[in-house]
C-alpha cells in the first residue's frame, strides 16, 4: 500500500487519568472497576452501545456462571448477570449455565453500571491511532468521531477492544489462529419473531447435538447454501422471540473488505435459516419473521497480545494456581475449527487467571483485558467468553487506579493490593 504522512494539528484532551478503548464487558467492567475507585474515565465504544458481543454481537447466552457447585465469577460480573436476568423472567431462579440474554436488557444494565460509577462513555468514536512517548510508553490516541480527529492523553490506558487494536498499534506483540493462523469461524447472531413459543418449547429440540434436529432435513435439502453445518445454538429472548448463535463464517475479522462482505453473508444467511425453519419446523416458525440482525458480526477470535505471562492449555489441564490470580475460571474448551478438542472439568474445578496476562510485555502504562489477553490458541477457546471477559476487566480498572497512585508502571504495581482490593470487591479466587 502507498504511504501518506498527515500534515495537520488536531485537538487535545488531557482530562482523564485512564482511557478505556472498547466498551464490551471487559471494558465495561474495567470502567465501573477504574472509576469506583476515584480516578477520572473515559470509555470509548465505536458503536452506540455497551455489551460488546453480548448487545450489538446478540450473543444470545450467558456461559456458565458457577463451577457446577458454587458462582465462580463474582464482583461485577455476578452483579451485572444478576441484573440482566431481570430481562428473562421465564428463566429458572438458579439457572447458572446458558442463560438467556435479553439484549436491550443488558444494553440498559450496562449503562447504569458505568454511569453510576462515573465514568463517561464516548459512544460512536473509534480508536484510530496510537501516538507513542517511547517504546515502552504510550503518549495518547487519535479517536475518530463526528469531530474528526481528536487526540486523548491519559496516564494509563486499556485495550478491551476484543482485537486487540490499541496494543497492536502501540507496537505489541500478538499471535492470531493456530500455527497456521487459521482463526474460529465467526458467526452473525440474529432474532426471528413470531415464533410459537409452545411448539417452539414442546416441540423438537433444534440443538445440532439432537439427531433429531430439523437442521439434518435442512441440510440434507442442498436448499441452503449458507447453511453449511448442524451449528444451530438459540436461545428464546422473550414472548415469541428466539435468538439464534448458527452457523459459521469463515473470514479474517481484521480485513476491513473481508469483514465487511461477512455482514453481507450473514444477513443473507439469516434470511436462509428463517426460510428452512419456516418449511422444515412450521409449526413453531412458519410465521417466523428475522426481527433483528447483529449490529456486530460475532467474532470468536482476533489478535492475542503477548503479556508477561501466556495462559496455556496446560495450566487449564493442571487446574493451575497462580499467586497473582485475579479470577478463577471453569468454562471449557470451545473451539470452532472443525476437529478441535474440547476439554471439560469436572463439578467443583477451575483454573486461576493471572494478572501478568493483562500485562503487555514491554509497555509501561497499558493493559490489556477480554478476549485479546494472553494466552495460547487453545486456552483462548475458554477464557473468551463474556463472564472471564467481566473478572479480566474489573483486575484491569483496579490495576488502572493502583498504578495512578503507585509506582506508573503495570508491571510494578503491589499485587498483593490489587488482590486486596478485588476480594473487598467480592471477586473470588484463591
Ligand atoms: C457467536 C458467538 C457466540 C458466543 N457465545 C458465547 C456464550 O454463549 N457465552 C459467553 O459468555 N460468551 C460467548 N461468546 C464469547 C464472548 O461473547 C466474547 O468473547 C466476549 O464478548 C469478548 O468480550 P470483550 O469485552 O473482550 O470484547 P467484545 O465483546 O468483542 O467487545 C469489544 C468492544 O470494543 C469495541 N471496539 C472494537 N474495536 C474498537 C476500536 N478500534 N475503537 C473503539 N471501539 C472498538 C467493539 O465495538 C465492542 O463493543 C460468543 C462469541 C461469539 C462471537
Amino acid at each position: 500500500m502507498k504511504q501518506y504522512t498527515l500534515r495537520r494539528r488536531i485537538d487535545l484532551n488531557d482530562f482523564y487519568d485512564i482511557i478505556i478503548v472498547g466498551g464490551g464487558p471487559a471494558g465495561c467492567a474495567a470502567a465501573i472497576a477504574a472509576a469506583r475507585d476515584g480516578s477520572k474515565v473515559l470509555l470509548v465504544e465505536a458503536t452506540g452501545t455497551l455489551g460488546g458481543m453480548g448487545t450489538a454481537g446478540m450473543v444470545p447466552a450467558w456461559c456458565y456462571f458457577s463451577d457446577g457447585e458454587k458462582i465462580i465469577y463474582r464482583g461485577i460480573a455476578e452483579k451485572i448477570f444478576t441484573e440482566a436476568r431481570k430481562g428473562v423472567p421465564h428463566e429458572a431462579e438458579n439457572a447458572m449455565a446458558w442463560v438467556d440474554i435479553n439484549p436491550e436488557q443488558l444494553k440498559l444494565v450496562y449503562d447504569r453500571f458505568v454511569k453510576q460509577s462515573g465514568a463517561d462513555v464516548l459512544f460512536f468514536t473509534r480508536l484510530a491511532g496510537v501516538e507513542m512517548s517511547s517504546k515502552s510508553e504510550v503518549d495518547s490516541l487519535i479517536l475518530a468521531s463526528k469531530q474528526g480527529l481528536t487526540a486523548y492523553k491519559a496516564k494509563v490506558y486499556i485495550d478491551c477492544t476484543g482485537d486487540g487494536d490499541l496494543a497492536a498499534w502501540a507496537g505489541a506483540i500478538y499471535e492470531i489462529g493456530d500455527r497456521n493462523h487459521t482463526m474460529q469461524s465467526a458467526t452473525h447472531c440474529f432474532s426471528l419473531a413470531g415464533v410459537d413459543m409452545f411448539q417452539y418449547t414442546m416441540g423438537v429440540r433444534l440443538h445440532g447435538d439432537n439427531t433429531e434436529s430439523p437442521i439434518y432435513e435442512i441440510l440434507k435439502s442442498g436448499k441452503y447454501p449458507l447453511i453449511e453445518d448442524n451449528h444451530l445454538c438459540q436461545n428464546p429472548v422473550g414472548p415469541g422471540v428466539v435468538q439464534f448463535n448458527a452457523g459459521h463464517i469463515n473470514v479474517n475479522t481484521l480485513d476491513d473488505k473481508q469483514l465487511s462482505d461477512a455482514m453481507i453473508r450473514g444477513r443473507e444467511m439469516a434470511n436462509q435459516y428463517k426460510e428452512a425453519l419456516q418449511a422444515y419446523h412450521s409449526k413453531a416458525f412458519g410465521h417466523a419473521f428475522v426481527n433483528n440482525t447483529a449490529q456486530l458480526l460475532g467474532v470468536r477470535e482476533g489478535r492475542r497480545i503477548l503479556g508477561d505471562y501466556v495462559l496455556t492449555l496446560d495450566d487449564f489441564k493442571a487446574r493451575r494456581q497462580f499467586p497473582d490470580e485475579i479470577g478463577r475460571n471453569s468454562y471449557y474448551v470451545d473451539i470452532h475449527i472443525p476437529g478441535s478438542e474440547s476439554v471439560h472439568y469436572g463439578k467443583g474445578e477451575s483454573h486461576g487467571i493471572p494478572y501478568r496476562i493483562l500485562t503487555p510485555k514491554g509497555f509501561k502504562n497499558l493493559l490489556v483485558a477480554g478476549r485479546c489477553a494472553s494466552s495460547d490458541h487453545l486456552v483462548y477457546g475458554s477464557i473468551r467468553v463474556m463472564t472471564n471477559c467481566l473478572v479480566m476487566g474489573e483486575a484491569a480498572g483496579t490495576a488502572a487506579n493502583i498504578f495512578m497512585h503507585g509506582p506508573r508502571d503495570v508491571h510494578e504495581i503491589d499485587v498483593r493490593q490489587l488482590r486486596g482490593r478485588l476480594r473487598e470487591a467480592g471477586q473470588y479466587f484463591l
